[in-house]
């Protein structure tokens, strides 16, 4: 076997929904909706699938789902992409940060990530043959040390990855925090990688891409999926956009690992895209009062629960002297409600074992159970 193969284990968010099913526990561990996508969305997929869109699709993406990508980002960000030659599609956010990584890393190259992070990260810049280099935000805010992140540049760093809004806190990054990020970037030469998968589940925050910040176009790539914002995680529609060069590149990758996306899903998701106005106001708004169900109940309970201000995670600190993993088991198998321990977000600092992750992307039923559960 490939020894980097060798080294990975299975992913935290398939063990513990099996643990939750296995003790028939509520599920708020793996990020995923408990109720199904809009109607109106899986009725355009089946219209597409009549429409005998079932051969390949085009490797970059079907062009009139490219075309709704880029006309989103220009009405809701004022951010000018061109479908032709700066998007491709992807099976997922995660088939775009692995071909990103193999696309723009070198053995030896160094990747900063901030921990806590997605696990899809570190295997992919493994599999690249590069080194992470982890800088720890800092709870309860998760804030990075300034003078943290100069040390983890180098003249080797090539890309620094950045989740904003970010999984598993909640965080949504500052200006202020970009503009760092940033600046490090165009001082040290290094590209930006920005997964903004929850682009459109932030609270009282309006959410800005790291690309459209000042000079950071030319060395960002953007990836984002619709697995949240429609709730359909399972579509797996996802995509990478920057700069044509870059995008070629990924493009490339992404040939040769799947070569192209379900092409009925595509031409469905490229009408939803362009008819979601309406759909992301109630989406916005049912999420936010998930959040409040959740953080609100959880507080009421004792918890310490960090509010988020995006994405459908909250994160809560743990008594002095409690371990997350023991924590999760113990909430599991006595309380029958499955969470996410924090310590698989990191790779450097034990903060995590002070944490876990709660999902509300979940019907208020279950979340109410989950939180009558807890009670007892
Ligand atoms: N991103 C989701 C989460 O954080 C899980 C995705 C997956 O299962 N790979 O729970």
């Amino acid at each position: 076997l490939n020894n980097t193969v060798e080294q990975f284990t299975e992913s935290i968010f398939s063990t513990m929904t099996k643990m939750a099913m296995e003790n028939k526990a509520i599920n708020l561990s793996q990020g995923f909706p408990d109720f199904d996508g809009p109607s109106w969305v899986s009725d355009l997929a089946v219209k597409a699938l009549k429409e005998a869109k079932n051969q390949y699709a085009p490797s970059m993406g079907v062009l009139s789902l490219r075309e709704a990508i880029a006309h989103n980002y220009a009405r809701f960000y004022n951010y000018q992409v061109n479908p032709l030659s700066e998007v491709v599609v992807t099976n997922g956010a995660t088939e775009a940060i692995f071909c990103a990584c193999l696309a723009l890393l070198n053995p030896g190259d160094e990747v900063v990530v901030l921990e806590p992070f997605y696990d899809s990260y570190l295997a992919s810049i493994k599999l690249s043959g590069a080194k992470a280099i982890p800088v720890t935000l800092k709870a309860p805010d998760f804030h990075f040390d300034i003078e943290e992140l100069k040390a983890a540049i180098s003249d080797k760093t090539k890309l620094l990855i950045v989740n904003n809004p970010h999984n598993p806190t909640g965080k949504v990054f500052t200006a202020e925090e970009i503009k760092i990020i940033g600046d490090l970037a165009k001082k040290h030469d290094f590209y930006l990688l920005s997964d903004e998968v929850y682009e459109f589940l932030t609270f009282d925050v309006a959410h800005k891409p790291t690309a459209t910040y000042e000079d950071l176009k030319e060395r960002t790539i953007t990836i984002s999926s619709t697995g949240k914002t429609f709730g359909l995680t399972g579509w797996k529609i996802g995509w990478a956009i920057g700069p044509a060069a870059l995008i070629k590149a990924i493009h490339n990758v992404h040939q040769f690992s799947t070569f192209c996306v379900a092409h009925p899903l595509q031409v469905a998701m490229a009408e939803a895209l362009m008819k979601m106005d309406e759909y992301l106001v109630d989406f916005r708004a049912d999420y936010k009062k998930k959040k409040e169900l959740l953080v609100t109940g959880l507080k009421e309970l004792g918890f310490n629960v960090l509010s988020p201000k995006g994405t459908y995670f909250a994160m809560a600190l743990l008594p002095e002297g409690e371990n997350d993993i023991d924590y999760c088991k113990k909430l599991i198998v006595e309380k029958k409600v499955a969470t996410i321990p924090t310590s698989a977000f990191y790779i450097k600092s034990d903060e995590g074992s002070r944490m876990i992750r709660f999902c509300f992307a979940k019907k208020d039923e279950t979340l109410l159970g989950a939180l009558e559960n807890l009670k007892h």
